[in-house]
C-alpha cells in the first residue's frame, strides 16, 4: 500500500534547484524520478559513498523510483554534498575491538589470528557443535573479511 499505489498520471513539470525543468511526480512532497530519468547532479546515499562522499546534513531533494514502485531511494544534491569523514580514532578502535572479537575463540578465549566461524565462534582446536547466535560483529566487519 502507500507509495506503490502512486499514480503515474501525476506527473508534472517541476523547477530544479539550478533552474532546469525536469518531469516528477509528488511523493511525500518530494518530487520522484523513476530509475534513469532522474535529473542529473542527484544522487543516492550509495553513490555518493561511492565517490567519497556523503549528504553533509543536507534533506533528500527528490526520490528515485524503481521496480514498479516497489523501491524507493532518497535523492542528495551532488553540489551539497560533503566529503565523507574519515573514520576518527574512536571509531577505528571499535572497528579493531569487533575484529578481535571476530577472531576470538568462545570456548577458549583465545585470539586465534582468523575469523572463527560464525555459527560456533569456536576455533578449529576446540570446535564444538553449539550454535551460537550471531550478537554484534555481523554488519560491521562482514565485508573486512569477506
Ligand atoms: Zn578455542
Amino acid at each position: 500500500m502507500g507509495r506503490s499505489f502512486y499514480r503515474w498520471r501525476a506527473f508534472r513539470w517541476v523547477s530544479l534547484w539550478d533552474g532546469r525543468q525536469w518531469s516528477a511526480r509528488y511523493v511525500d512532497g518530494l518530487p520522484a524520478f523513476p530509475f534513469h530519468h532522474a535529473p542529473s547532479g542527484l544522487l543516492t546515499r550509495r553513490q555518493l559513498r561511492e565517490r567519497g562522499l556523503c549528504p553533509g546534513g543536507q534533506e533528500p531533494y527528490a526520490l528515485l523510483v524503481w521496480r514498479r514502485d516497489e523501491a524507493w531511494a532518497s535523492l542528495y544534491r551532488l553540489d551539497l554534498a560533503k566529503p565523507k569523514r574519515t573514520p576518527t580514532a574512536g571509531q577505528r578502535r571499535a572497528l579493531a575491538k569487533a575484529m578481535a572479537a571476530r577472531r576470538t575463540c568462545r570456548a577458549c578465549g583465545r585470539d586465534v589470528g582468523y575469523c572463527v566461524p560464525t555459527s560456533t565462534r569456536t576455533c578449529s582446536t576446540c570446535e564444538q557443535p553449539e550454535d551460537l547466535a550471531d550478537d554484534m560483529t555481523e554488519g560491521v566487519t562482514g565485508r573486512e573479511a569477506a
